[in-house]
Parts: C-alpha cells; structure tokens; sequence
C-alpha cells in the first residue's frame, strides 16, 4: 500500500492524457496510465518510469464494462482505493465536410459512447475506491465547444465552430459533472469539468496551445485542496460559462 496519492488517467498513451500523466507523477503522485491497447499503455509507462517517474500501465478501454470492472478491481487489489481519477480519454467523430443535421447517427452514437457514457461507467466502476480516498477528485475533460452560452454568442470564438456530436457530448459530461457534483456535496470528493484549451494533439491539429500546456487543467482540478470547487467548469482555473 502506498502512502502517497493514487491516481488513474484514462486514455493516456498519447496527448493530454499521457502529459497529465507525466505531470501529476512529477508532483509525486503514484499515477497508473490507463490505455485501451495494454502493450501500448506498458510501453509509455516504461518510458516515464526511466525518467524516475511513479508510473504504472493498466488496461482500460472506457466503452468495455468487462474492462472496466477488472480495472476497478486490479487497481482495490494492487492499493486499496483511488485518489484522483481524471476521465481523458476521448474521441472526435463528427465529419468537418457536413453539417450539424448531416451527421450520422453512428459518429453521434459512437461519440456518446466513449465521451460520456465511458466517463459514467468508469467513474461507477471506480467510486467505491474513490469513496476510501480522504480526499478524493474526478476531473472530466470536457471543452469550451461544451458550452451553450458561448455557442449562442456571435461574439464567441466558436460561433461558426459547430460539431455538434461532439459538442453534446461534452454539455452532457458538463451536465453528469454537476449531477455526480450534487451527490457528492457532502463528501470529500470533488468532481469538476476541465476546458484544456485547444490543444495541438492528433484530435486537434490545428491546436494552439502545446500539450504541457493543455494538461495544467487537469492537473490542477486534481490536485485541489479542500478548500477548492467541486461542480466547476474551468480553463486554467477560470470559469467558463456554461
Ligand atoms: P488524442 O490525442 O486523440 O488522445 C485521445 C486519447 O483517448 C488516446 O490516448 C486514445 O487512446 C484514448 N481513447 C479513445 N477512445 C478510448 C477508449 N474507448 N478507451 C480508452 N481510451 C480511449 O486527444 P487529446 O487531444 O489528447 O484529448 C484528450 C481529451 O481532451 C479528450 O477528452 C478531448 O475530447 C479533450 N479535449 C481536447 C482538446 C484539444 O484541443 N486537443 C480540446 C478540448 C478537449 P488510443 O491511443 O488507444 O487511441
């Protein structure tokens, strides 16, 4: 049993994921990089354990409940709960070439599959752990393509942006993030929704921030204090409407 800090990246053999992962192992949380090909998630967890870093690989493909729940219990059997768990992993399907109303059912079906239903049934798998932390955190990548108000302003970056599977997909991690937020008020545990910002990855090459940029977000929603928020939607700490 480790006396530091646990924490589970999903989706975090590459981007966003893989950064948080490095960041929050530098901060000397002991961080298990979750990714859905096991051999890939062993071979970047290698890569940060020859820099010193406190990494572990674990399987987890968020669309596989099977998967899930053999995690949930490979991570109680292997420390005995969970401190933070950061739901990263995600995927953009909408098809730049059609409109809002021309996109298929199948790129809205499988993007509510990975973004939101693979946040949900990740975090119900892993609950009862986080429940044994003394302060426990689950942060939700969400985005500012999440936010309605923004959408609706003519003013707004995003304005002619419209991606629409992938947006809602993101309102309603939003949306779970201040359900589960509600649940939890009177326990440790905060969950709160993070904006990386836009962020050169393979999702988003046209991305403005680097990566180690676009994963302070999330490390900093996972590591707050008690005094910190929980139901939040932030980008570097600052609020973003919904
Ligand atoms: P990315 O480079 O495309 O990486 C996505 C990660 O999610 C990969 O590691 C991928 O695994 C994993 N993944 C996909 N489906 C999965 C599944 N079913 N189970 C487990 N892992 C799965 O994307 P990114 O830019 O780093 O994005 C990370 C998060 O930030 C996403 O939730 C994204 O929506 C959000 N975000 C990104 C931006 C941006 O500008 N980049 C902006 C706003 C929000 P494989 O390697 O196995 O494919």
């Amino acid at each position: 049993m480790h006396n530091e800090k646990i924490a589970l990246v999903t989706g975090a053999t590459r981007g966003i994921g893989l950064e948080t992962v490095r960041q929050l192992a530098s901060h000397g949380v002991h961080t298990l990089l979750a990714g859905r090909d096991r051999g890939r998630a062993v071979d970047a967890a290698l890569a940060l354990q020859a820099q010193g870093l406190p990494v572990e690989a674990i399987a987890l493909d968020v669309t596989d409940a099977d998967g899930i729940a053999a995690a949930a219990r490979e991570v109680e059997r292997r420390h005995g709960r969970l401190d933070i768990l950061v739901n990263n992993a995600g995927i953009f399907r909408d098809d730049f070439d059609k409109t809002p109303s021309g996109q298929t059912l199948e790129a809205w079906r499988e993007t509510f599959d990975t973004n939101l239903f693979g946040v949900i049934a990740t975090t119900q798998a892993f609950l009862p752990l986080l429940r044994k932390s003394a302060a426990g955190r689950i942060v939700n990548l969400s985005s500012a393509l999440a936010s309605l108000a923004l959408h609706n302003d003519p003013a707004s970056d995003i304005y002619d942006f419209k991606v629409p599977a992938y947006d809602a997909s993101k309102t309603a991690v939003n949306a779970w993030t201040v359900h589960l937020a509600h649940e939890l008020r009177d326990t440790p545990i905060k969950v709160n929704a993070v904006d990386p910002g836009s962020v050169k990855t393979d999702m988003n090459q046209h991305g403005e921030l680097d990566i180690a940029t676009g994963a302070r977000g999330s490390v900093l929603m996972a590591l707050l204090d008690e005094a910190g928020p929980t139901g939040s939607y932030t980008h570097q700490g600052e609020v973003l409407p919904w």
